[in-house]
């Protein structure tokens, strides 16, 4: 079969695979949907998870069923399929203590594209299907559900991680598509007053429709500042950060009341250490604590996520701003991630077949 790998650090390519063998629990699936993610960009360009050899790139696909393992329960050969960025082993310890997404270790439930082939193929391989996948919704279009991979899940966990609540003033640092979602999700969890940052045009207008009061550049000067002056010297409650790099860490403390959280769901693709500024901390005793979270998966969140979007609680299809048809535009996709022209949010690619 051929995958859309990275070859090294640095560099990408068309690669020749053998079809990945079906284990008992697992599927076998072909991609109807897929999209790339800013994460790939970090993991080939950055090196952010080290050096992978003809590694096939991708986490984000609706998929159909091509075979099955025997023990698999619900699903069968041509079923389509919402399949998640994150695919853990759910009867490990960390899964047993409520932190699948890092079973077998830190970020181990993170397989694809990063300890596996991924999705950019014409197979790919999904353990424990029964626990990690989730059908397709009758109706949901193929191109919107991808966003139930990665985008949809991981921005809202940002809000899960900051607790976010009614009333509550919410910072948004980054509005690409997991940004988006944050603030989309800080809307839905009842907060009050949403300052989202960003520059792009699409996405801040996407921003104000999901529920964003207030826009801040990061161009125009430090985050923290900005804040400050638009809350009259309060601040806000909770942050969310989802975009910056490890600097931001320290205008979020700068910003966050006694007590209130910041929520890291940004990939932080370089650097050894990040600096927490000790006064804005409380010297050490402000209550305000930092979190930071891969997004969690698994059948029943997917299937709840995929829920909220039928019921009409969340439209995601205003992100898909690139859409492409056909595995082979896959490197033009993926470029457009690696590039991030002004009218990006997220591009998309769906795949058909003759059978
Ligand atoms: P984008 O690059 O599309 O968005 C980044 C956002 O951050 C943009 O709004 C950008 O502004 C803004 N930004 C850039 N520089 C700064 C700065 N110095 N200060 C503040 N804001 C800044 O990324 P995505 O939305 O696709 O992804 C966001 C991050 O989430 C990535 O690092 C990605 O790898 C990670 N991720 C994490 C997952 C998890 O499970 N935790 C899963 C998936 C992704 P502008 O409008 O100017 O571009
Ligand atoms: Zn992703």
């Amino acid at each position: 079969m051929k995958g859309f790998a990275m070859l090294k650090i640095g560099e990408v390519g068309w690669v020749e695979k053998e079809v990945p063998k079906c284990g008992p629990l697992d599927a076998i699936c072909r991609p109807i949907a897929l999209a790339p993610c800013t994460s790939d960009i970090h993991t080939v360009y950055e090196g952010a998870v080290g050096e992978r050899t003809d590694m096939i790139l991708g986490h984000e696909a609706v998929g159909e069923i091509m075979e099955v393992g025997e023990l698999v329960k619900d699903f069968k050969v041509g079923d389509k399929v919402l399949v998640p960025a994150i695919t853990p082993d759910w009867g490990s310890l960390e899964a047993q203590r409520g932190f699948a997404q890092h079973s077998g270790g830190t970020l181990g439930g993170w397989k694809f594209s990063n300890f596996k082939d991924g999705v950019f193929a014409e197979r790919f391989h999904v353990n424990e299907a029964d626990a990690n996948l989730a059908l397709l919704p009758e109706g949901m279009d193929p191109a919107d559900a991808t966003m139930l991979s990665d985008m949809v899940p991981t921005g809202f966990h940002g809000c899960e991680l900051a607790e976010v609540t009614y009333g509550e003033d919410v910072l948004v640092i980054g509005i690409g598509p997991v940004g988006l979602m944050a603030v989309a999700g800080a809307a839905l969890r009842g907060a009050a007053r949403i300052l989202a940052v960003g520059t792009r045009p699409n996405c801040v207008a996407l921003a104000k429709e999901y529920g964003a009061t207030d826009i801040i550049s990061y161009k125009d000067g430090p985050i923290d500042e900005q804040v400050m002056k638009l809350t009259g010297g309060k601040g806000v409650d909770k942050v969310i950060i989802a975009g910056g790099d490890n600097d931001t860490f320290a205008e979020a403390v700068k910003v966050t009341k006694p007590g209130g959280i910041i929520a890291n769901i940004n990939y932080l693709g370089s650097g050894d250490y990040i600096k927490i500024p000790r006064e804005a901390w409380g010297v050490g005793m402000g209550h305000i604590r930092i979190v930071g979270g891969l997004m969690p998966a698994g059948r029943m969140r997917t299937e709840r996520l995929a829920n909220m979007m039928m019921n009409g609680r969340l439209d995601v299809s205003g992100m898909l701003t690139h859409k492409f048809e056909g595995l082979e535009s896959l490197p033009e996709a993926l470029q457009l991630m690696k590039d991030k022209p002004s009218d990006l949010i997220k591009p998309v690619i769906t795949i058909s077949y003759e059978d």
